[in-house]
């Protein structure tokens, strides 16, 4: 690959500058010989502003706003292949688009900001790398590049890595902040549409938690129909197995549960009401866990990482047991004394028991002191959740 370093002020990079408000991007520049948003870079996102506003703000106090990459793609043609924010700011704020904040708190805009801070905004010569090679150099080194201010994350690299015509009809449905699916799917889903986290979670279903050999394997596919097949079955299923939505269900690895129970019939009606009851008990800690506990038969049960007994529950049995124990002979265990062998009349300390419900939490025991007993640690284990 070769790269010639080349100086190009502001002004020259502006002009014909076109902004697509609706997608949010920043199109093109150099009088139209500039795309600034080829299909495998990342939506602009400095748009908050804050980081767009700060770009600006370099601009004028006369700090560097560090290097751009272009990709040369014809005679006098380029893309950008890192820049893409800086660029997209510096043409809002040039076309209108963007206003700053001045040292005495006004707002200004390009044509209010004075002429004399204009024309250095407009004087101003980025460092512009020029980049030559072949497609599989320019994309290996897009990928290794680490972007100052906002890393890309591993979607966004994977992104640029594969694109091709796959991710770009797979962006076009997962990464699209309009598609009107959007608001059932965040029922389900947690994160950033246009970081990428929507699109990274229907490949990391489809395949499988491996979306980089996913994306590889499919780079060249013409269509994304196993992607959205699979993607629309799992959120069907979720939605048609648990009829209510609670907030617990974002995030959740469903397309790992579905993959796992979607063959098992479910009483829907029992489901919702178990769903509900355990999301009422104070004893269940981790309510995200209800679903596949529920899913697995109510067999396992630390999914739901159940409420311990309370310090001062388990001190005072521990004392009863212990004083009612040693008057009568026998161990502070009952199943040690019950077994009538070597610890049939041992006592044990605190520190060598452990708090165990008389009647399973499973079965409806309660968590509370007439429902608390110390086992020693081994037959604690050995009764475990019968
Ligand atoms: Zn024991």
């Amino acid at each position: 690959m070769k790269a010639t370093l080349r100086k190009i002020t502001i002004k020259e990079i502006c002009e014909g500058f076109v902004y697509n408000e609706y997608e949010g991007k920043g199109l093109y520049g150099l009088n139209g010989r500039l795309t600034i948003q080829p299909e495998y870079q990342r939506n602009y996102i400095y748009a908050d502003g804050k980081r767009d506003v700060a770009v600006i703000d370099s601009v004028i106090k006369g700090y560097p706003i560090g290097l751009i990459y272009f990709n040369k793609v014809g005679e006098d043609k380029y893309e950008v292949l890192d820049g893409q924010q800086r660029i997209t700011s510096l043409g809002r704020f040039m076309t209108n688009k963007l206003d700053i904040i001045d040292s005495k708190g006004d707002p200004q805009n390009v044509s209010s900001i004075g002429a004399d801070i204009r024309k250095k905004i407009e004087e101003t010569e980025l460092l512009v790398y020029i980049c030559e090679g072949t497609e599989t150099e320019i994309k290996e080194w897009f990928a290794t590049i680490n972007i100052a201010g906002i890393p890309l994350n591993e979607q966004e690299m994977l992104n640029a890595t594969y694109y091709g015509p796959f991710v770009t009809q797979a962006k076009a449905v997962f990464s699209n902040s309009n598609n009107p699916l959007l608001q059932k799917w965040s029922a389900y889903i947690s994160g950033n549409v246009k970081r990428q986290d929507f699109l990274h979670t229907a490949l990391s279903w489809v395949g499988k938690g491996d979306v980089s050999r996913y994306m590889s394997q499919h780079r060249k596919d013409e269509d994304i129909n196993e992607l959205k097949t699979y993607f629309d079955s799992v959120i069907d299923w979720v939605s048609a197995t648990f009829k209510d939505v609670y907030s617990e269900m974002r995030g959740i690895e469903w397309g790992r549960l579905y993959e796992t129970y979607h063959t098992r019939a479910y009483n829907v009606e029992t489901l919702a009401r178990r769903v509900e009851e355990l999301m009422a008990d104070d004893c269940v800690t981790d309510k995200k866990g209800i679903f596949e506990f529920l899913l697995g038969g109510e067999s396992e049960t630390k999914l739901l990482n159940i409420r311990l007994f309370e310090k001062a529950t388990i001190k005072s049995v521990y004392t009863k047991q212990t004083i009612e124990a040693k008057q009568e002979g026998y161990s502070n265990c009952p199943y040690c004394r019950e077994e009538n062998k070597a610890n049939a009349t041992r006592i044990w300390k605190e520190n060598e028991m452990d708090a165990d419900h008389v009647s399973a939490w499973s079965r409806g025991g309660a968590t509370d002191i007439d429902n608390c007993q110390m086992l020693c640690k081994t037959h604690n284990r050995m009764k475990g959740n019968r």
